[in-house]
C-alpha cells in the first residue's frame, strides 16, 4: 500500500471522470484518475468525438450534390478513406493527450489500469502486467460508463460484426451495411456510410427509428433517410446471419415474413450496459440494480459511504455532457461545497442530418406531468437564415406552459 492517503480516488477517465478529476484537483484535494484502457473514455476515443469527425467528412463528401443547385459544380469527389480515418484519428489523439495534460497539469495523478474497491476506502490498481498497486482514498467516484450490448447469434469475435468502435475505425468502406438498431448511434453511423457510398439497411424491433422520440421530430429525419435510399425495417427483428460467397447475409423476420439482406458487415447498435461488474461493489455493501446500472441520488451519492457514482455508469440519459456535469458537482460536493445534480433540463442532440435538439419536456411528457400547454412550430422552410444556407428540412418547437407562457 502506498503511503499517500488520497482525498478522492476515480476510476474511469471518460467525460465524467477527468472533469471530476480536474475539478477535484482545483479544489485542492489529493486526487487520483485510474483508467484501465484509454485517457477520454468512450466519448473521446470511441463515441461522440470519432462520430462526430466522421459525420462532418461525410458530409463534405456529398457537398457536391447540394453545390450544383447553387450554381456551383464539382467533379464527384474521391474519397482516400485511409487518409480521413487518419485525420480522424489526429483528431482523437489531439484531444486524448490533451486531456492527459491537462488532468496532470492540474496536479490530479494518473494510474493506468483496473481499479477495484477491496475495503471501504481502499481501491487496488492491477496494470496490463498484472502489478497489483493498493491505495488508500477517503473518497471513490465510480465513472466506470459503459460498453455496447452484444446480442445472441451476433458475436462481436467475428470481425465482420461491427460494435461503434469498429464502425468508427474501419479500414475499408463497405459495399453494404446492415443495421442493427435504429437509434441514435446506429443512424448517425449509418448516414456516415451512406454519404461515403455504402447501400446501408436500417433493421428496427419498435414501430420507428428512434425509438421514444415523438414522431414530428423523426418526420424530417426519416424522409431525409429515404432520399439517401437508406432502407429502414421497421418492427423488424434480426434472427441471425449466414456467409455467402459476396460477403454476409443478414436474416430478418418482418411485417413482410422472413427476409435476407445481403452486407458486407452488420453493425450491431442495441444499446448500451453499465460498466458495474469488478467493481468489487459487495465490499462496500452495495449492488448494481437489476440492469446493472448504479443509481444515485442528486448528491451522486451511491448509498456506499464515501462512494460516488456518475456517468453512464449511472443509467440513462447516457450523454457525455451529462456526465462532465455530474463530474463537476461530485467534486464539489466532496470538497464540502454545496452543490446537487439536477436532470430538470439535460440537452441532448441527436447529429443525423437534418440533426435533432431537444431539451425539457416533450408535448407528451408535459400533458402527462398535468400541464396545460401551448406549441408554438415555426418551419425552417420560412426562415431567411436557414433559406441561405440551404438547410430548410425541419422546424423548431417550443412548449410552454399556458398561463406563464
Ligand atoms: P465513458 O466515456 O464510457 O468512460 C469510462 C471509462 O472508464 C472508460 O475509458 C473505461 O475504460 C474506464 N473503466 C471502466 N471500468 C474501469 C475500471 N474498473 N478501472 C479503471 N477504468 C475503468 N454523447 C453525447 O453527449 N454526444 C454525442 O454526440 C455522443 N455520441 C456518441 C457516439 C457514439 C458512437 C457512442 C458510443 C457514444 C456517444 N455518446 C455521445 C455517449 C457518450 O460517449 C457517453 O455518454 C460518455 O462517454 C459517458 O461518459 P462516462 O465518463 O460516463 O464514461
Amino acid at each position: 500500500m502506498s503511503g499517500t492517503t488520497y482525498d478522492v480516488v476515480i476510476l474511469g477517465s471518460g467525460p465524467g471522470g477527468y472533469v471530476a478529476a480536474i475539478r477535484a484537483a482545483n479544489h485542492g484535494l489529493k486526487t487520483m484518475l485510474v483508467e484501465e484502457e484509454f485517457i477520454g473514455g468512450v466519448c473521446l476515443n470511441v463515441g461522440c468525438i470519432p462520430s462526430k469527425a466522421l459525420i462532418h467528412a461525410g458530409e463534405t463528401a456529398r457537398i457536391h450534390e447540394e453545390a450544383q443547385e447553387m450554381g456551383i459544380e464539382f467533379e464527384k469527389p474521391t474519397i482516400h478513406f485511409e487518409k480521413m480515418q487518419e485525420w480522424r484519428a489526429g483528431i482523437v489523439s489531439r484531444l486524448t493527450k490533451g486531456v492527459e495534460r491537462l488532468v496532470a497539469g492540474n496536479g490530479a495523478d494518473i494510474r493506468m489500469g483496473h481499479g477495484r474497491i477491496v475495503a471501504p476506502g481502499q481501491i487496488e490498481i492491477t496494470n496490463s502486467t498484472g502489478d497489483k498497486e493498493r491505495v488508500q482514498t477517503k473518497n471513490i467516484i465510480l465513472a466506470t460508463g459503459s460498453r455496447p450490448f452484444e446480442i445472441p447469434g451476433f458475436s462481436f469475435s467475428d470481425e465482420r460484426i461491427w460494435d461503434n468502435a469498429r464502425a468508427l475505425a474501419a479500414k475499408e468502406i463497405p459495399k453494404s451495411l446492415a443495421i442493427i438498431g435504429g437509434g441514435v448511434i446506429g443512424l448517425e453511423l449509418g448516414q456516415v456510410y451512406a454519404n461515403l457510398g455504402t447501400k446501408v439497411t436500417v433493421v428496427e424491433l419498435m414501430n420507428q427509428v428512434l425509438p421514444g422520440t415523438p414522431r414530428d421530430l423523426i418526420q424530417p429525419l426519416t424522409r431525409r433517410l429515404r432520399e439517401q435510399k437508406i432502407d429502414v425495417l421497421t418492427e423488424t427483428k434480426a434472427l441471425g446471419y449466414e456467409e455467402s460467397k459476396d460477403g454476409l447475409v443478414l436474416k430478418v423476420e418482418g411485417k413482410k415474413g422472413e427476409q435476407e439482406i445481403p452486407c458486407d458487415n452488420i453493425l450491431v447498435t442495441v444499446g448500451r450496459r453499465p460498466n458495474s461488474e469488478e467493481l468489487g461493489l459487495e465490499n462496500v455493501g452495495l449492488k448494481a440494480n437489476e440492469r446493472g446500472f448504479l443509481p444515485v441520488n442528486d448528491r451522486l451519492e451511491t448509498g456506499a459511504e464515501g462512494v460516488y457514482a456518475i456517468g453512464d455508469v449511472t443509467g440513462a440519459p447516457l450523454l457525455a455532457h451529462r456526465a462532465s456535469k455530474q463530474g463537476e458537482v461530485c467534486a464539489d460536493i466532496i470538497a464540502g461545497k454545496p452543490a446537487a445534480f439536477d436532470a430538470a433540463a439535460v440537452p441532448a442532440v441527436v447529429y443525423t442530418d437534418p440533426e435533432i435538439a431537444s431539451v425539457g419536456l416533450s408535448e407528451e411528457e408535459a400533458r402527462n406531468e398535468g400541464y396545460e400547454i401551448v406549441v408554438g412550430k415555426f418551419p425552417f422552410a420560412a426562415s431567411g437564415r436557414a433559406l441561405s444556407m440551404n438547410a430548410t428540412r425541419g422546424f423548431v418547437k417550443v412548449i410552454a406552459e399556458r398561463e406563464s407562457q
